[in-house]
């Protein structure tokens, strides 16, 4: 009974980071509180699923953390804290509502927990808490940096003046009558006993500078420190210690299957299908997230499907036995304790499939991703680094041209044109834009900044815009691989999304199918993100002038210049349709006033020939008139994955 939930919603963690070197990391989890404790789970609400829990009477102070200012470290922006024992829990949840429902009702069933007259005199409450994060060893709001250093805010835990009455909480059957205190074993896996955070390098890193550590794929490092989201420092078996980007590595931990070069991340069914065939070997195979969250499907390739006279595609889930501790088999009669030792088995016996895992497929054959900057908190490049190779383009604020660096690296090169940029106001962006670092953003690498013309050096992309790459390869496309395109231009715009990045610009400064670029593994990404805030032309940035975006802007940005996320969703949504008739300019047969007008009278973009009638549905959300009507950019990936697997489950 004393198990019936009063809350219960999927929230974000933080890790808790008890011991020094334990990770930062952030997860989703079921949260759910009782009378007795809040719970986090991995999944459901079951014991075997617990990660956490926390006794109310342990809890010293809930309250909203505040001034999240810079780039948000997940994508729910909304966060609060739990103080208990000498810990601070972080929880972020999705809505400002949400925030305060769980505050309201922790610090309720808090006062329920100790009677009210011995809470008055409990010295476990706090009196004083810290309003913002402990981050990187120090408190953001008093910079104090001992991390048990008294609060700098007076803590009040009745007094929130924006309570409102609560709906009663049902009543325990205590003798006494009052709410009984329930005692469940606090238990914390997540923040580990392991003393030690042992990774695996998924690649190789040279290092650029003294201070950097040297990673050779598969060796395994202790992480000393986590310095930012993006860099960590290492130690390797020799001791030595020094910085290493983080998308490098991966958690030692059994059950991540990242570590092993079959398994891909974010391959859903149409991707490992096409890779496979474009492998076209015997046993080809990719181990991959099934679309049922938490389940995986072996994705495996033959060349000799039986009865079929050609090639085939077989998908295989991976099952799981009941009880505990789990197993895990493809064919029943073959169960295994872990996910890889099953593979491994079938690596050697096809064992009921219809060959065995001959050959995987995966990230061993791509190349390494870049890194969010060259080294740790290195922005500034010294051009004496740079050597110049052919030109690449020009746009609007200079030319751009191929590079390298310590002759390492393949770089683009932007030379600034005099007088096209803010460039000292840019410059300091730059640190931050830095720090964004996705596989589907074209990183900045750094800037040339102490000289004219000044130099944006960032991830070369092979085959330039996206829309030469549609107007030249015309014809050639497959709805899939159109819906391929547009997913990856979606996963980047999704994690400006949810790093709150300076949403109002990104509309002016993507303009379509000109600020995506696309790679030599046909990878796109978004590039140019933030930049228009820097550009110094009246008819670039005006939405009357010559050279604004118009045809890709929603009607409250031509009408009263209002960006946000949504209307970024809306020229994404112009986006989609570039993609859809391989690169046309959309509403060809009219000026940019002819477009004002045709548009805010509700006129749309008509479906192109290639475009599924559920892929112009999508288009159609994206241009709804009320910017709260469209989807978010999250919501958007769902549905084209969605799109997606339709589309391959349709093929097959
Ligand atoms: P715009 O101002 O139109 O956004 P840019 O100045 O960003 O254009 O780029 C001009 C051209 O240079 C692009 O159309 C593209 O062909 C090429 N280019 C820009 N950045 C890169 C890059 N990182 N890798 C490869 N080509 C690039």
């Amino acid at each position: 009974m004393s198990a019936e939930p009063l809350l219960k919603e999927t929230l974000i963690k933080r890790s808790q980071q008890k011991r020094r070197t334990s990770p930062l990391n952030y997860k989703e989890r079921l949260f759910v509180l009782t009378k007795s404790s809040l719970s986090y789970y991995d999944g459901r609400a079951e014991k075997k699923y617990c990660r956490g829990s926390i006794q109310l009477s342990r809890i010293r102070c809930v309250e909203i953390v505040k001034d999240v200012g810079g780039i948000n470290p997940c994508h729910y922006k909304y966060p609060f804290q739990v103080v208990h024992d000498t810990n601070t829990l972080y929880v972020f949840t999705p809505s400002q509502e949400s925030r305060t429902l769980w505050i309201q009702h922790i610090k309720e069933v808090c006062v329920c927990v100790c009677a009210p007259s011995e809470i008055r005199d409990n010295q476990e409450i706090l009196t004083k808490f810290h309003p913002q994060f402990w981050c990187e060893g120090a408190w953001l709001c008093c910079r104090q940096e001992e991390k048990q250093a008294p609060g700098c805010e007076e803590y009040n835990l009745f007094g929130d003046a924006s309570r409102k009455p609560l709906p009663p909480i049902p009543a325990e059957e205590g003798k006494d009558g009052r709410c009984q205190r329930m005692l469940p074993p606090e238990v914390d896996e997540e923040d580990g006993d392991a003393l030690e955070e042992i990774v695996v390098a998924l690649y190789d890193f040279a290092g650029s500078e003294p201070h950097d550590l040297q990673l050779v794929q598969g060796g395994e490092y202790v992480i000393v420190e986590r310095c930012d989201l993006n860099w960590f420092k290492a130690r390797n078996q020799q001791g030595e210690e020094g910085y290493i980007p983080s998308n490098y590595v991966t958690e030692k931990k059994s059950g991540n299957l990242a570590r092993f070069g079959w398994y891909s991340n974010h391959v859903n069914r149409n991707k490992a299908e096409e890779l496979l065939r474009k492998e076209d070997k015997e046993g080809a195979f990719i181990v991959r997230e099934s679309s049922t969250q938490g389940t995986y499907t072996v994705s495996l390739y033959t060349k000799s499907a039986a009865g079929k006279g050609g090639a085939a595609i077989k998908h295989y889930r991976i099952r799981e036995t009941r009880g505990m501790p789990k197993q895990f088999y493809l064919a029943g009669k073959h169960v295994f304790n872990s996910i890889a030792e099953l593979i491994n088995y079938h690596q050697h016996n096809a064992a009921g499939l219809v060959a065995r895992l001959r050959y995987p497929v995966g990230k061993q054959d791509k190349s390494a991703p870049s890194t969010a900057g060259f080294s740790y908190e290195k922005w500034e490049i010294n051009p004496s680094d740079l050597t110049f190779m052919k030109e690449l383009g020009s746009g609007q604020m200079g030319v751009v041209r191929l590079g390298m660096w310590r002759a390492q690296h393949q770089v683009a090169i932007k030379a600034i044109k005099r007088g096209a940029m803010y460039e000292e106001d840019f410059i300091e962006e730059a640190k931050l834009m830095m720090k964004l670092s996705h596989p589907k953003l074209v990183q900045l690498y750094g800037v040339c900044s102490q000289q004219r013309p000044i130099y944006i050096v960032t991830e070369f992309m092979e085959h330039g815009c996206l829309l030469d790459f549609l107007q030249r390869r015309r014809g050639t496309f497959s709805p899939a691989s159109l819906l391929s395109i547009c997913l990856d231009v979606c996963e980047g715009m999704q994690h400006l999304e949810s790093n709150s990045f300076i949403h109002r610009d990104l509309v002016s400064s993507h303009t379509g199918a000109r600020n995506c670029l696309v790679n030599d593994s046909l990878m796109v990404k978004v590039s140019d993100f933030g930049m228009a805030r820097y550009v110094l032309d009246d008819q670039y940035t005006s939405s009357s002038g010559s050279r604004f975006p118009v045809k890709w802007s929603p009607p409250e940005v031509l009408n009263f210049c209002r960006h946000s996320s949504k209307s970024d969703v809306w020229s994404y949504g112009v986006l989609i349709w570039e993609a859809f008739t391989e690169g046309r300019m959309p509403f060809e047969q009219s000026n940019n006033h002819e477009v004002v007008t045709l548009v805010t009278t509700g006129h749309r973009l008509s479906r192109p020939k290639l475009a599924p009638a559920a892929v112009y549905d999508i288009m159609q959300l994206c241009w709804q008139e009320r910017p709260d009507d469209r989807p978010s950019f999250s919501q958007l990936c769902l549905m084209i994955s969605d799109a997606l697997e339709v589309d391959a489950a349709l093929a097959n």
